[in-house]
């Protein structure tokens, strides 16, 4: 059933290894393999699919485009489809929030985003240097590589990451908000540190890949009030956490910052069709024609997608009002299994959820018995040791219950040996066509 994937296909494929099964379709919050089996999908193509798989709204206007022979493929020329998106996207995204962003439409993923914001920052300030945070990630290309944490990934690069200057995210520190961004003033005013002034930092407001750590709404201001006395550029990478994750459209909202730069990919494109945006603000839009470009920058399919879920879901503020109810209820659950087992804790904010483990080797087997039991949670954090809950801000509140329910019971039969300390039965859940 699978070997066409073990001998063909390269060693470097890793979610196959966690999920062995066979993927056939997929509907919402479910996936179904090729057996008939369903799998709840609290993973979400990794932060893509935060309307779900094939939401229906998207589907019936990316077949009208298809079929009317609306343009597939075009670079950066003018098309109707990226006009309607650029009007939405400033009608319903950027005007009500007092936004003013110039819109860069780079190469269709995240890393090439934060490649064109990284080479945008040196190119405005003159700098070479970018400042990032531990237990970042934002990508595997070079320039992205080199300013992401984690150790494996960056060791694949085979040469040296330079330019890059790690800093100490929220909480790196003890539970102090102040401590990073007083360090960070003091290497930065005091002339003998040795450290270069950087072009720009670059920041996650939850780092999704790092282990879902939240920044506070103090420290992300402490370090915008920094970024903007020192003429530093601050540059939020919004690849996971926007698009209304963690709540508002942007994860940056609820902080009351402005960043000079703001990535967006994953979920822009509305139903996983690859394309991502670069926001900048008027000023540092100072780049050359072509300077940064890139084949697939025009994947119109996902312009028209990602244009009917800015006008299905953002022109009100239900879509944010249920993600923060939705995300309590994974919070209430999370903090009695927390409250439940030594060594456990949870953390997150609207619909991006952690459960960390003391004993980091639990989170693989947690993610492992839940895929048995017809649950999709990843894991997540330097050593593997948080399950990340990422469903599709679209779940309804019955699957999410019933999720939360398969996770407990997991969580209860690897922490306690048995399934039964909740009381809960097994989990049964009738409501997927
Ligand atoms: C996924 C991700 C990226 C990289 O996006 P790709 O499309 O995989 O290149 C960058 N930054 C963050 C925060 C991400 O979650």
């Amino acid at each position: 059933m699978t070997t066409v994937f073990e001998t063909l296909e390269s060693n470097v494929r890793s979610y196959c290894r966690a999920w062995p099964t066979v993927f056939d379709t997929a509907r919402g919050a479910w996936l179904r393999d090729e057996s008939g089996r369903e799998y709840l999908d609290f993973f979400a193509g990794a932060g893509a699919l935060n309307y779900g798989h094939n939401n229906p709204v998207l589907k019936s206007a990316l077949l009208e485009h298809l079929s009317r022979d609306g343009i597939t493929h075009a670079l950066d020329m003018s098309t109707t489809a990226k006009r309607d998106l650029l009007v939405a996207l400033r009608d319903i995204v950027l005007v009500p929030r007092g936004l003013d962003y110039k819109v860069q439409f780079p190469g269709p993923t995240g890393a090439n985003a934060v490649e064109a914001a990284l080479k945008l920052a040196r190119k405005v300030t003159g700098r070479t240097a970018i400042w990032n945070f531990t237990n970042s990630f934002h990508g595997v290309s070079l320039g992205a590589l080199a300013v992401t944490g984690n150790a494996a990934k960056r060791a694949a690069a085979g040469v040296p990451l330079a330019h890059a200057v790690p800093m100490p995210y929220d909480g790196y520190l003890g539970d102090d908000p102040a401590a990073g961004p007083a360090w960070m003033r003091r290497v930065l005013d005091d002339s003998a540190s040795g450290l270069d002034k950087p072009a720009a930092v670059i920041v996650e407001t939850v780092q999704g890949e790092g282990g879902v750590n939240v920044a506070s709404g103090q420290w992300l201001r402490a370090l915008a009030e920094l970024c903007s006395a020192r003429g530093i550029l601050l540059i939020v990478d919004d690849v996971q956490m926007g698009c209304g994750r963690t709540g508002p459209f942007f994860s940056f909202e609820t902080a009351g910052i402005t960043p000079d730069i703001v990535v967006l990919s994953k979920s822009i494109g509305g139903y996983g069709l690859p394309m991502a945006l670069v926001l900048l603000r008027p000023e540092w839009d100072q780049w050359a024609p072509g300077e940064h470009n890139g084949t697939f920058r025009g994947n119109n399919p996902a312009f028209v997608t990602a244009r009917v879920a800015l006008e299905h879901y953002w022109t009100g503020d239900g879509l944010t009002a249920s993600t923060l109810a939705l995300g309590e209820r994974v919070r209430d659950a999370l903090d009695e299994l927390a409250a439940r087992y030594p060594g456990v804790s949870a953390r997150g904010r609207g619909l991006v959820h952690g459960l960390a483990f003391a004993d980091v080797s639990v989170a693989g087997k947690v993610s492992r018995l839940a895929f048995e039991r017809g649950l999709l949670v990843e894991t997540s954090g330097p050593d593997d040791e948080v399950v990340k809950l990422l469903p599709p801000l679209t779940v309804t509140p019955d699957e999410l219950g019933y999720g939360l329910t398969l996770l407990a019971e997991v969580v209860d039969e690897i922490c306690a040996g048995s399934p039964a300390v909740t009381g809960t039965v097994r989990a049964r859940f009738t409501g997927c066509g």
